[in-house]
């Protein structure tokens, strides 16, 4: 009994063994057709070999064989499959003996491989080694990266090819970020602006940029980063290292990411100093050659007036009828003495000119009550605006300043900006000349209700020769000296001058002095003392006559 008992037990035992063999058995099938179409389904190239005799493969070590079928290569020899690159044999038959020495692995590693065909292919190539029946299998696993590493290789020669092309550029080069920092530059753009590429890239763009043409470049990236435009141009002035000003022609685009948010700016420069420099000698000696023969009429009208006078008068001499004649004699001298006036005018402006060419001007400084000096010259003029129904009025709000100044220049200013008000005022206009105290400096204004002066001219009129109607023909006279040799006057003062004019309704020019004093004992002998209408009324008279000589009331 107690034995039939063991036996059924053992009999249960076996079969639950049995089931149990059967499950993990199905389980083993299961797992082994897993893996096996896991290995058959991978695009990597599996190839188990034992030297180089082939004993398994994948698909996709068929395929990269050019068969269809794996059973088609299995047995022949992996080398007429795949091959080694001679640039990698040294480093590949290292890792193979790594390899047979023990049952190891080596990790991927990209190498360069010849196909059957003779094409060459990049692979991630890994490595397995294990023993079979006494004898070292490897087992080399192999991902074609060929696209991806061709990729790389193309747009590394393309990066080249840029960084080239920005390097070499005969232009200048800028990359700039959006908050206007350099963050590329070229060789170009540095020795264009006599700094190294590291003291460049340390800077914003616009620390080197003329003040004058900022805004306008703001502008235009703005339009840039609106999507306004899709590049600019525009000239413009950087300084160079030493301070001198570069032109240059500056080109910019914007670079965005696929997104289309804005990353850089890509700026060429191409520097025109030379161009502009040459230019501007062209339009000097075009100035100049207008200038002379505005200055031959200029001489030549009132020498021919004084002349044709002088002949007049010879004749009633001759036939003694100069008595007779005495309305007419005064007439003709007063036309002789406004046209010697226009003479000397022109010649002493010229002789000025010259002097300040060749530094030749030192100025007589001495402490001056200014506003006596400015409101003295401006009401000896009254007869003129008088007689040309000009209203001319005289407003300070300080009485007396003392200011270290040339009081001969000063008041050539005056004299002169007076004198141009007056010839571009019309009749029953009016001339306000007013002195305002800013206690570091004072500001004269002359300003008139005239004709006023086109925009595109403002800048024109200090310049050397700069009138803005240079025909012969125009309507009035002037050599257009005057306010250059005045700007000079003001600026050897410290001072500045500037306009404000709007064409058709009137001009005001407003000239800036420091109120500087100098000490007594600096003062030579003779030169101490304020200044007291020192050379008379007459003497006034006389320089106003001058100064007015080529305006015909
Ligand atoms: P000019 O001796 O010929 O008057 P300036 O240098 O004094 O030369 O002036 C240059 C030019 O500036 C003048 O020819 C005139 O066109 C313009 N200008 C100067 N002052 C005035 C003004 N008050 N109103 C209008 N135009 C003026």
């Amino acid at each position: 009994m107690y034995e039939n008992e063991n036996v059924d037990l053992l009999k249960k035992r076996i079969e639950e063994l049995e089931k149990k063999l059967e499950e993990t058995e199905a389980k083993l099938l299961k797992s082994e057709y897993l893996f096996k179409s896991v290995i058959e389904l991978s695009p990597v190239c599996i190839y188990v070999h034992r030297g180089e005799k082939l004993y398994y493969t994948n698909k996709a070590g068929a395929k990269l064989a050019g068969v269809n079928e794996p059973e088609d290569i299995i047995g022949t020899s992996l080398k007429s499959i795949i091959s080694i690159h001679p640039d990698y044999n040294d480093i590949s038959k290292e890792r193979v003996k790594i390899l047979l020495s023990n049952e190891t692995s080596v990790p991927y590693m990209e190498q360069k491989l010849i196909k059957s065909d003779g094409t060459i292919m990049y692979g991630e190539v890994a490595g397995v080694s294990f023993m079979c029946d006494g004898v070292m299998n490897l087992l080399t696993v192999i991902q074609d990266v060929t696209k991806r590493v061709e990729l790389e290789q193309a747009f590394r020669e393309r990066e080249e090819f840029f960084r080239g092309t920005f390097e070499n550029a005969a232009v200048g080069m800028v990359l700039v970020d959006l908050k206007g920092k350099a963050v590329k530059v070229n060789s170009s753009i540095c020795e264009i602006m006599g700094y190294s590429e590291k003291e460049l890239l340390q800077k914003n763009i616009y620390d080197v940029t003329h003040p004058e043409d900022v805004s306008k470049e703001i502008a235009n990236a703005h339009k840039l980063l609106e999507n306004k435009i899709h590049c600019y141009h525009m000239e413009k002035r950087y300084f160079h290292k030493d301070g001198h000003i570069i032109w240059t022609v500056l080109s910019v685009s914007l670079v965005r990411n696929h997104q289309g948010a804005p990353l850089y700016f890509i700026c060429q420069i191409q520097d025109i100093t030379h161009i502009k420099q040459a230019k501007e000698a062209l339009e000097y000696d075009r100035l100049k050659t207008e200038f002379f023969a505005n200055i031959s009429h200029e001489l030549r009208t009132p020498i021919n007036i004084i002349y044709s006078s002088i002949q007049l008068l010879s004749m009633y001499m001759i036939n003694n009828q100069l008595s007779d004649n005495e309305r007419k004699v005064k007439g003709y001298l007063d036309i002789m003495k406004q046209n010697c006036g226009r003479t000397i005018r022109l010649v002493n402006n010229l002789i000025d000119t010259n002097k300040m060419d060749a530094n030749f001007y030192n100025l007589n400084l001495q402490n001056h009550n200014i506003v006596k000096i400015i409101e003295d010259i401006t009401l000896s003029t009254a007869e003129y605006t008088k007689d040309k129904g000009i209203d001319l009025t005289f407003d300070t709000d300080i009485e007396e300043k003392i200011v270290a100044c040339d009081a001969d220049k000063i008041e050539r200013i005056i004299l002169n900006l007076l004198s141009n008000a007056v010839k571009f005022t019309e009749k029953n206009g009016k001339i306000d000349v007013s002195i305002q105290d800013k206690e570091k400096y004072i500001n004269v204004s002359v300003k008139d209700n005239g004709i006023g002066i086109q925009n595109d001219k403002i800048k024109l009129i200090f310049e050397r020769f700069g009138q803005v109607d240079k025909s012969l023909m125009r309507n009035h006279e002037g050599s257009g000296i005057g306010l250059c040799l005045v700007k000079s006057f003001v600026q050897m003062h410290g001072g500045e001058i500037t306009v404000k004019s709007k064409y058709g309704h009137g001009s005001e020019f407003i000239v800036q002095l420091p109120t500087k004093v100098i000490k007594e004992e600096n003062v030579e002998g003779q030169n101490k003392g304020l200044h007291k209408a020192k050379e008379g009324f007459n003497n006034y008279i006389e320089r106003v006559n001058i100064e007015f000589s080529d305006i015909y009331l």
